[in-house]
């Protein structure tokens, strides 16, 4: 039996959980936050359950919360869903992205993604017969590079992923290099995935340009948000897909046959958590806190801070510490110094090795001066 999937081991962020489980180490590796969610998001999905809300929801999600999220994004982004053609929920943004990705993709259709990039999108590709093909983010910054995606295009070119606030770099995109991007497809048919899960966490008074403010952008594009990641509760693995009906229409035949429909009551919880938008707008600041707590923390050691505009992760420069290669330092991290992180070059197609390290600060702030203290020592 030849494997489908012949390059594909244990995820990073298994790995390093485990091995910080191992050790009894601070854990700053894996995207999850360590504190608790707001009680009355328990307290709705509970009233959800007692309702009744226990069976089959309809195969795109409930309607309430389909509702919700057009409302959300027309009141943040001023574009207007559809909820009952263009908005879908899903089982987390994991499963919205490998949704859109076999609904479009034919087998040899090439599609673009941009390195370094979160881990699923590889396999996903290949999964649906696709060929990857992979365009470095500018060298040292991170940034998008224009000129290179549009290089890269071919006749062949199905898809292309972006990641806005970016996981492992937190870069963000800005309203210019959105609009460049929407220029340089305008002439081309290709289609757009949009991964924007860490939306709610751009810092600095700056505003996450979803492509759903970019008309150009919109009409191609799968707009992928993850209620895991804006609510703190990335167990319940629920999230939501908004897209032109006639690609929904597509998204919604491979969703139908994949997972049918959605956790029920939690569909519905989030749904009445939603009416309330401090409940999203308030999250800048509560995460800006924490990174800046945790960049104090590093500013006079030997960890080289990168910066950090958006999502909840700072990545780091360790060559003034070690030279050893980003998966050995990290491993040698847990075991002597009692702090998981997660290496970058995992997230590259070459494993390319810049000596980083990307910390998650999605953690309460006794967690995270406990690392400093640790970290401080090197
Ligand atoms: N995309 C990116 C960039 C992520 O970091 C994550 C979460 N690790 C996901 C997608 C998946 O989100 P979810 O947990 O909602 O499936
Ligand atoms: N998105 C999370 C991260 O980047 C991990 C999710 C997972 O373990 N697959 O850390």
């Amino acid at each position: 039996f030849e494997s489908k999937l012949p390059a594909v081991g244990t995820t990073i962020f298994a790995v390093m959980s485990a091995l910080a489980a191992e050790h009894k180490a601070v854990n700053l590796g894996q995207g999850f936050p360590d504190f608790a969610c707001d009680p009355a998001l328990i307290e709705a999905v509970h009233q959800a359950m007692l309702a009744g809300h226990n069976q089959y929801p309809p195969m795109p999600g409930v309607p309430a919360l389909r509702q919700a999220v057009a409302d959300k994004i027309r009141a943040q982004h001023g574009r207007g869903y559809s909820p009952d053609s263009e908005i879908t929920i899903t089982a987390g943004a994991t499963q919205g992205i490998l949704t859109a990705i076999l609904a479009c993709v034919h087998p040899g259709d090439e599609v673009i993604v941009l390195d370094p990039c979160y881990d699923s999108y590889i396999p996903n590709i290949e999964l649906a017969g696709g060929v990857p093909v992979r365009v470095p983010l500018t060298p040292g910054s991170f940034r998008p590079d224009l000129a290179a995606i549009a290089a890269a295009i071919t006749p062949r070119t199905r898809l292309l992923i972006i990641n806005t606030p970016h996981n492992p770099s937190a870069t963000v995109w800005t309203a210019e290099e959105m609009r460049a991007l929407e220029d340089l497809l305008a002439p081309t048919e290709v289609l757009l995935i949009s991964d924007e899960v860490y939306e709610h966490m751009v810092f600095d008074g700056a505003e996450h340009q979803s492509a759903a403010r970019f008309p150009g952008l919109a009409a191609r594009a799968f707009i992928n948000s993850s209620f895991g990641k804006t609510f703190h509760v990335t167990g319940w693995k629920v999230g939501s897909v908004a897209a032109p009906a006639a690609l929904m229409a597509e998204f919604r035949k491979v969703h139908q046959f994949n997972v049918f429909t959605v956790n029920t009551p939690v569909q519905h919880g989030l749904a009445s958590y939603l009416a309330d938008p401090a409940r999203y707008l308030e999250l800048p600041a509560f995460y800006q806190g924490k990174r800046d707590l945790f960049r104090a923390g590093l500013e006079n050691s030997r960890l080289k801070l990168l910066p950090c505009n958006g999502s909840f992760f700072q990545c780091v420069d360790f060559s003034a510490v070690s030279d050893l290669g980003d998966v050995e330092f990290s491993q040698w991290l847990v075991r002597e110094i009692g702090v998981a992180g997660i290496p970058l070059s995992p997230f590259y197609g070459d494993g390319f090795d810049q000596r980083m390290v990307r910390f998650c600060f999605a953690k309460e702030d006794a967690t995270l001066q406990l690392a400093l203290e640790r970290l401080r020592r090197l």
